[in-house]
């Protein structure tokens, strides 16, 4: 017997087999029992979460003649047509392949005809939100007066791009992503049709992997069934898909929270031993990061970030010597990690330098002396290990001496973006860093609701000191007259804590200690110069800008209240009259 997919044998057959989606079951049944139909469904929601499967089982539902409103018989004509593959009064149109309005004039024709065997003719529309605007056009008025026989249910993934007209004329069923308890417990329940013997683990990597997708779950069971039989462990499971278990990325940060460099460096060795690749290796450690985040943060449940209990309670507990900051500034270098893997004729290298700047992020400067000393003859007897040190070595020397290459070149952008290549960059930055830094703190003050602490930062610059030191010396400096007597100054210093939040992301972006100090002065000339334009009109600009305008102004005591600009060049002789302080004559 030829081996049929589990992902089409186990497709639901009937409203009760819908995993995660019992809330649109249960409405649609209401419906159906009452007898108080729509004619136009629209069931929303990401990939691989039954809008399809949804809509098929609705269509034999309401055509089924068995009797049991709820449940498709499998046994009358209908149904028997329906199975067969061809039914003749359902229609599938993906509406990501036909997305004219031929497509839907083929549709709005067959809608004129009365169904062959059942109640209704059904027309499932996929990925509706692709439809152009002629198609949605030409539909909607057979939306809007349907025939008693017509049913339409659209599906779609991104329902923002269905026009409103369309909207207003369907009754909305949003699907939800499925948990991981969810996608585990119904591959468990096929495991036990099917006499798979399974481990827990094993079904937690499909349902993690799944990301609430039932038939991407379904798929990788598939995959996985395929090479390992009957006999599922969460090894051969990984090995199958190629997932980095979890464990691997426990020993990372462990590593990292104990300047583990030998450690970092054995975690890459088992990684590329087990045949992982960087990319899903890349992945699966953000993945990790964002869990520890938000398990520490306790903002979230097990089940919203789909891993088990235990996990939870793991991810909790690890690591408590690295502050959240520290996660986040791991992160910031795993960003800029997988940004430039690609671009590395030696990825392995790459990643492993990375791990080690994440092992010394707190005193980068001392990573060089951390690797001198496993390189010390006298302290490592593993070659591997030694060999691997100077690599990474090397590594950086090539890293710095195309820095400074860089940092001559006189285009400010190039210090810029050589700050995002390569996330920490030295002991320099430009003064854009900066001023972008500072936006984006007070994009996130102001986020965050604080409202008094947004509005004392109002007229404030940030002003660096010297760019090699350490820490970086960072005034958060107050403009104006009598700045040191403002409102905002005065807010700053009762509340210390200001100071302590703005250090703590100044030095997460920046990637460095900060010494954030308090200061205000006057305006400075160029400062005074830009202001004074910025309250300018457009017309006054112009009057600043033209000194022949400004004449003709003092002469006539006249005030400009219109300007144009010429759109051919002025000639000499017409511009004679203007201006007084050169001619040609
Ligand atoms: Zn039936």
């Amino acid at each position: 017997m030829a081996y049929v997919a589990m992902a089409r044998k186990w497709r639901p057959q009937s409203f009760a087999d819908m995993v995660g989606q019992e809330h649109i079951a249960k409405t649609l049944q209401n419906a159906i029992e009452g007898g108080r139909l729509h004619h136009a469904f629209l069931f929303t929601g990401t990939r691989g979460v039954g809008k399809t499967t949804s809509a098929r089982i609705l269509a034999r539902t309401l055509n089924c003649t068995g009797g049991d409103p709820l449940h498709p018989c499998g046994q009358c004509e209908s149904c028997k047509d329906i199975a067969g593959g061809t039914p003749m009064d359902v229609f599938e149109i993906d509406a990501a392949s036909n997305t004219g309005v031929d497509n839907i004039r083929d549709v709005i024709e067959r809608v004129q005809y009365p169904p062959v065997i059942g109640k209704y003719k059904v027309f499932i529309i996929d990925e509706v939100h692709m439809l152009t605007t002629g198609a949605f056009n030409a539909l909607l008025k057979t939306l809007e007066e349907p025939p008693e026989h017509v049913i339409f249910i659209f599906a779609t993934t991104e329902v923002n791009k269905v026009p409103q007209t369309i909207l207003s004329r369907v009754q909305r069923f949003d699907f939800k992503r499925l948990t991981v308890e969810q996608i585990r417990s119904r591959l468990r329940y096929i495991c036990e049709q099917e006499g798979i013997n399974a481990t827990d683990e094993a079904l937690d990597i499909f349902a993690e992997k799944a990301d609430g997708s039932m038939r991407d779950g379904l798929t990788y069971f598939d995959q996985a069934y395929a090479f390992t039989g009957n006999e599922m462990n969460a090894d051969a499971v990984r090995s199958v898909l190629g997932i980095p278990p979890v464990e691997l990325f426990f020993t990372l940060i462990s590593a990292i929270e104990g300047h583990d460099l030998k450690g970092c460096f054995k975690m890459v060795d088992d990684a590329c031993k087990r045949g992982i690749e960087f990319t899903p290796l890349l992945d699966g450690f953000g993945k990790f990061l964002r869990n520890l985040l938000y398990a520490r943060l306790d903002a979230f449940t097990p089940d919203a970030l789909n891993i088990s209990e235990e996990m939870f309670t793991k991810y909790k507990s690890v690591v408590p010597e690295l502050k959240n900051g520290d996660i986040l500034r791991i992160s910031k270098l795993l960003i800029d990690l997988q940004g430039t893997l690609r671009y590395s004729t030696n990825p392995r290298l790459l990643v492993e330098t990375t791990f080690a700047r994440m092992a010394w992020l707190d005193r980068l400067t001392d990573l060089r002396r951390a690797l001198a000393a496993i390189n010390d003859p006298k302290s490592a007897s593993d070659e591997a290990l030694k060999k691997k040190v100077t690599e990474v070595q090397n590594m950086l020397d090539a890293e710095e001496e195309a820095k400074a290459l860089q940092q001559q070149d006189s285009n400010p952008f190039a210090a810029l973006q050589n700050g995002i290549a390569s996330g920490y960059n030295g002991d320099v930055y430009s003064r854009y860093e900066i001023s972008a830094a500072w936006g984006s703190v007070k994009t996130r003050i102001a986020d965050s609701g604080d409202f008094a602490f947004s509005v004392a930062l109002n007229d404030t610059v940030l002003e660096t000191g010297d760019l090699k030191a350490t820490p970086f010396p960072i005034a958060l400096t107050y403009l104006g007259d009598n700045a040191s007597e403002t409102w905002g100054v005065k807010q700053m210093e009762e509340h210390p804590e200001y100071m302590e939040r703005i250090k703590q992301m100044l030095e997460e972006m920046l990637q460095t200690q900060v010494d954030l100090t308090l200061k205000s002065r006057a305006f400075n000339e160029s400062e005074l110069k830009i202001r004074k334009q910025a309250q300018m009109s457009p017309y006054e600009l112009d009057l600043e800008k033209e000194p022949g305008l400004q004449k003709l102004k003092e002469l006539f005591a006249a005030e400009l209240i219109y300007s144009i600009k010429s759109s051919r060049p002025v000639a000499p002789q017409q511009a004679e009259g203007c201006d007084t302080t050169e001619s040609d004559e």
